[in-house]
């Protein structure tokens, strides 16, 4: 019997490992990759757009080459700091189900076991569900709704499907390294400049800009795409012209969302957020409406790496408290 399991071995869960420790609570955190395995998704050699102290666990412990980390380092900085507190966390290994109440314990069965615990951390990020276009052809094997690396396209058709972030810098690493690059956006997007309103970073806009007008990127303003097939892509454009691209990956690349289904077996209502549809919580302790079950992360309204490494901080404790007063 476990005072804590923690699931997910993100910047959240590892500080609330910290924090368990710290506390003298006897805990387990479960992770279904490796330690930080949603940075170890980013593209390689990525640069980070926060500054280390937005990221890293202690203050002037991450120390990068250039002013922002790159996901090698961020990889590098968790990894270290997992080996050097020692802390305890089981990889490869999957939360398949949470059940039972705080009066009596949880017990969570994973893919290679099952314990006990009195309180239960979710810290499952928002990576989970890769949203999909579901047109014809989108489980074809050169269909990815993830993008790690330019090098296997190198003189190729690519065509990158998005409008956020992450489908403009697949589009510039692609379009860099020597793919023929196609980026298919909505107009929408494709003009908000609003930071708040989800708008492609100025530092990622500019490069791309600068792929454009060298004539290496091209842009397609599209409504929808219709079909993909082993050779070509079909989408209508903006103007409601129908467009047959010859092509040899797809990268669809318009967001994910958290796999929210645990909590809800576990009875925790939901709300619609700002983006996406979140857990309902009570914002000091992140306790949700099942006790003892808390969250913390990506996947709450507190989503940035720092609030992630922040919020665990706070609510150990507070779960340490309660448990002592049982
Ligand atoms: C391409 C990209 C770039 C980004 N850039 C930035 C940036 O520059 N700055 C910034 O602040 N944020 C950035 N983010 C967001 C950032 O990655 C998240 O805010 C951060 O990872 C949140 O940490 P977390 O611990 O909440 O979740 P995660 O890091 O997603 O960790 C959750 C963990 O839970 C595990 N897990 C999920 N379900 C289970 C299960 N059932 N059983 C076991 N384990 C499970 C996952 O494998 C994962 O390791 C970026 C995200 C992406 C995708």
């Amino acid at each position: 019997m476990l005072d804590l399991i923690i699931i997910g071995a993100g910047p959240a869960g590892l500080s609330a490992a910290e924090a368990a420790m710290q506390k003298g609570l006897s805990y387990l955190v479960i992770e279904k990759g490796t330690i930080a395995n949603t940075i170890r998704q980013y593209p390689v050699g990525r640069s980070m757009f926060s500054t280390p102290n937005e990221v890293e666990m202690h203050e002037g412990t991450l120390k990068p080459v250039r002013e922002k980390p790159t996901r090698e380092e961020m990889l590098s900085h968790y990894i270290h700091f997992v080996l050097n507190l020692d802390l305890h966390i089981n990889t490869d290994e999957r939360v398949i189900a949470v059940t039972g109440n705080v009066n009596e314990s949880f017990v969570v069965k994973t893919t290679r076991s099952e314990y006990q615990a009195a309180r239960v951390l979710f810290a499952i990020g928002a990576m989970e569900r890769p949203r999909r276009l579901n047109v014809p052809g989108e489980d074809l094997p050169k269909v990815h709704h993830l993008f790690v690396e330019p090098y296997a396209y190198v003189r190729k058709d690519a065509l990158v499907v998005g409008g956020g972030n992450s489908a403009a810098e697949a589009a510039l690493f692609l379009s860099e390294e020597g793919a023929r690059t196609t980026m298919a956006i909505w107009r929408e997007d494709w003009e908000n400049r609003d930071p708040k309103a989800g708008a492609m970073k100025h530092w990622v806009r500019t490069p791309l800009e600068t792929e454009i007008e060298a004539g290496r990127l091209n842009v397609i303003l599209y409504k929808h795409v219709d079909e993909i097939t082993e050779t070509e892509v079909k989408l209508t454009a903006e103007t409601g012209e129908s467009l047959t691209l010859p092509n040899d990956v797809v990268f669809v690349l318009v967001g994910s969302d958290a796999d929210l289904s645990l909590l809800k077996q576990l009875g925790v209502k939901t709300e619609p957020g700002k983006l996406t549809e979140v857990p309902v919580y009570n914002p000091e302790t992140f306790e949700t409406n099942v006790p003892g079950i808390y969250v913390a992360g990506h996947f709450t309204h507190a989503r940035h790496i720092k609030a992630a490494i922040d919020v665990p901080r706070r609510i150990i404790p507070l779960i340490a408290k309660d448990l002592k007063n049982k």
